[in-house]
């Protein structure tokens, strides 16, 4: 995603505290406390412009959603997005997801859902990309006991590298789809990127990941 330069982003973040949750880690293990009601919650992570996670949101109103974004300029994007729907359950947090563990607590989230998340092509890189073992680990101590990561890319390779990664850590992978829009997928709930690459022609890519032996 290019970024501009937006001085004003972390104006607009303390401007709509009601949104994006400010010192988040203040909520570890009370984020029922932040929605009013003891609903599930699922998190994206890179969440991007929110176009997914508010139509999540809007077709899910029993389930509470958390976009993280670490970006400031994209952010402000999310927040007109959440403003203009009005909806309840979801928020926002301006964080990076390497430090999951200090805004939840375990079995604090149902699902964690990554969408389109960067590649990060060269090998050296590995330990950046979203489904390296490190975040892995993240995930699984916040997560319920079989809880799930949900993916969808159309990079072939970031696809082929998270299956092998989910693998390697002893995941189950369920419901793997090498064509999404072309599958018997129900309920489907595009991404800007998702959007933007498919009108390119290419395939989307969709699994789930489902953590074991806690
Ligand atoms: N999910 C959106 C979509 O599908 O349209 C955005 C995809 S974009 C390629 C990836 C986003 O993930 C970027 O906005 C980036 O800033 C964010 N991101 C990457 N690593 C992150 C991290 N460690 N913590 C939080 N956000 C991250």
């Amino acid at each position: 995603m290019r970024l501009r330069n937006k001085p004003w982003a972390q104006e607009k973040i303390d401007h709509h505290s009601n949104i994006v949750v400010a010192d988040p880690e203040k909520w570890q293990g009370k984020w029922r406390e932040v929605f009013g009601n003891d609903n599930p919650i699922h998190i994206e992570v890179g969440t991007g412009k929110g176009q997914f996670i508010c139509g999540m949101a809007q077709r899910n109103p029993d389930i509470n959603f958390i976009g993280i974004e670490r970006q400031k300029s994209i952010i402000v994007s999310a927040i007109d997005r959440v403003s203009d729907t009005e909806l309840s359950n979801v928020h926002l947090m301006n964080v990076n997801a390497v430090n999951l563990r200090d805004y939840f607590k375990k079995n604090e989230v149902h699902r964690v859902y990554l969408n389109f998340s960067d590649p990060w092509p060269k090998n050296r890189h590995d330990k950046r990309r979203l489904t390296y073992a490190t975040f892995l680990k993240a995930y699984e101590e916040i997560v319920i006991p079989n809880g799930e990561v949900h993916l969808k890319t159309d990079n072939q390779s970031l696809f082929e590298y998270s299956l092998y990664s989910f693998s390697k850590y002893g995941m189950l992978i369920n419901n793997v789809s090498l064509d999404l829009h072309n599958s018997d997928f129900e309920g489907n709930v595009m991404t800007e990127y998702e959007e933007k690459f498919s009108a390119l022609g290419n395939r989307i890519y969709r699994c789930e990941a489902v953590f074991r032996n806690k």
